[in-house]
């Protein structure tokens, strides 16, 4: 294979690029997100007037570092693919702050931002498209930004040889020819074409075979390494958090609830939903104890009216233990999400309860 970094790194924008790059080097958060929110408006009646809304993120910070991946973990409808979303621009936030190197990220035009902050989706069946050959594919995002126009087909092969795929035998190719890990490559190829400093990811193995999947999420390591990328990883897969993850957020009903180093959390989840998030997770074990697995009663509740107090309070198992004067609390009083022992927590009882 040909040396990426020979031209990868080199898009016509990359003097400025590597200026801002080195100018706000490691200390600061690459990615700075406060209070992010995002509500979507419910209609209703032939008016369709707004009755209420879909409160999908309501109230999510985080920081991320340069180089490290965050996965964010939770049910399905928990608002992971809607913060995203939100956060790469392919949706208005109705609240909350962005700040990407330092800077605010405002508006929707901001094309510096647009560049280096990609997104790899979920269903590489889906997304692309398929009377395209598989080299257009790629080239798309260096069309829309006008990058490239000399060496444009040449490097575009140089991506497929990076991702994994042959630049000589799939740049003709149409995407049903391909296998899905082969789409998801391809995904991951368009992703890079700009040669972006930040990937988010959105259940980006969970369409795919087992057997494909590891090949993917070490293809992402390897992309990581070589290229420095930082990654915001969207997964409900536990085994692939566990593989490819830094740090983990675990996120409910449209807040974060728990923050941390994956081997700590996984060690020694702290909030109640974590814990039985994480007990949910098949285990290769000796002595299978079944009696010690945490199941979440019911499903989640509706975001348009979520419980009051800590939204989680409805399925809590140690809310049922706790005295009744204590577990009133937890109805009237929501929860902030603040430092403990190394990692975040929203929880009135927790680390002390047991
Ligand atoms: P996840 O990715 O964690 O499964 P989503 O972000 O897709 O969750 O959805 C979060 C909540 O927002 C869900 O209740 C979902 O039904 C709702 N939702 C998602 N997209 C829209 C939309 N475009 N309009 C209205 N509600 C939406
Ligand atoms: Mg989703």
């Amino acid at each position: 294979m040909s040396d990426p970094n020979s031209t990868l790194g080199q898009g016509e924008a990359g003097d400025a690029g590597d200026a801002a790059r080195s100018a706000d080097a490691a200390a600061e958060p690459i990615l700075s997100v406060r209070e992010l929110e995002k509500y979507y408006p419910v209609q209703s009646g032939i008016l369709g007037r707004q009755t209420g809304a879909v409160q999908a993120v309501d109230g999510v910070s985080f920081d991320l570092e340069r180089g490290e991946t965050l996965a964010v973990v939770g049910e399905s409808g928990c608002g992971k693919s809607t913060m995203a979303e939100t956060l790469i621009g392919l949706n208005d936030p109705t609240g909350g702050e962005i700040r990407f190197r330092g800077k605010s990220v405002g508006g929707n035009v901001d094309k510096a931002f647009r560049r280096d902050v990609q997104m790899v989706f979920q269903d590489p069946f889906a997304t692309l498209n398929e009377r395209m050959t598989v080299g257009r594919i790629v080239a798309e995002p260096l069309i829309i930004h006008g990058e490239r126009e000399d060496d444009r087909a040449a490097y575009v092969r140089e991506l497929l040889d990076t991702v994994g795929l042959s630049g000589e035998d799939h740049y003709e190719a149409f995407p049903h020819e391909l296998s899905g890990g082969q789409r998801q490559r391809v995904g991951i190829a368009r992703a890079l074409a700009l040669n972006p400093s930040m990937v988010v990811a959105d259940e980006p193995v969970s369409a795919l075979d087992v057997s494909i999947k590891a090949g993917i999420l070490q293809l992402l390591e390897q992309l990581q390494d070589e290229f420095g990328l930082t990654y915001l990883l969207i997964t409900h897969d536990m085994s692939v958090v566990r593989q490819v993850a830094d740090r983990v957020a675990v996120m409910y009903l449209g807040e974060l609830v728990e923050v941390g180093p994956v081997e700590e959390l996984f060690a020694d989840p702290q909030h109640p939903y974590t814990e039985a998030l994480l007990s949910s997770v098949p285990r290769v074990t000796a002595d299978p104890q079944p009696d010690n697995r945490i199941q979440l009663p019911g499903s989640p509740p509706d975001p348009v009216q979520p419980p009051s107090g800590c939204r989680f309070h409805t399925r809590c198992h140690l809310r049922e233990r706790l005295d009744q004067d204590e577990a009133v609390r937890c109805v009237d009083e929501d929860p902030e999400l603040r430092a403990v022992d190394g990692r975040e927590l929203a929880c009135h009882f927790r680390p002390d309860h047991e």
